[in-house]
């Protein structure tokens, strides 16, 4: 069975950024060469406008709603509606804060190397995962260790 796909990020697929076309380097291209940190920039951006549109959208949807509900039962309909809009704007806005420290890592041209042992990411862990910070060794260990702490 040689067909299926080495899921790496299959625990984050949900907060991945799906439409890219995936990195091809060059035969001998180093590691975050110039192309390739443009290619993850591009790809933060984008993701990062995408969220943004979506904070904006609900927002406006929520200022057009609340003036429309004179009935205390569909208000209250509404506002439980709104608690799990504002949890996923939470999120969202975690997740852009996320983006914006990437983008900074890339500026310092730091990007892309596991900020616990140095050792490169990797191109498709990156781009399942444009945001993380850990190479997949590290990010398991990390996953133990939060376990076993309960
Ligand atoms: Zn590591």
């Amino acid at each position: 069975m040689s067909n299926n796909s080495n899921n790496v990020a299959s625990s984050s697929s949900a907060d991945g950024f799906s439409s890219f076309t995936p990195y091809e380097p060059v035969s001998g291209e180093e590691y975050m060469s110039r192309p390739m940190r443009e290619h993850f920039r591009g790809l933060l951006l984008a993701w990062r406008k995408e969220l943004m549109e979506e904070v904006d959208r609900t927002v406006h949807h929520m200022q057009d709603e609340a003036a429309n509900f004179p009935d205390p039962n569909d208000r209250a309909t509404q506002e439980s509606e709104f608690t799990m809009e504002l949890r996923t704007r939470d999120r969202e806005r975690k997740l852009i804060k996320k983006i914006n420290e990437a983008l900074d890592l890339l500026d310092d041209q730091e990007y892309g190397y596991c900020e616990s042992c140095g050792v490169e990411i990797g191109i498709r862990r990156l781009e399942a995962r444009p945001t993380a910070t850990l190479c997949i060794d590290c990010k398991t260990l990390d996953e133990i260790r939060e376990k076993q702490r309960g």
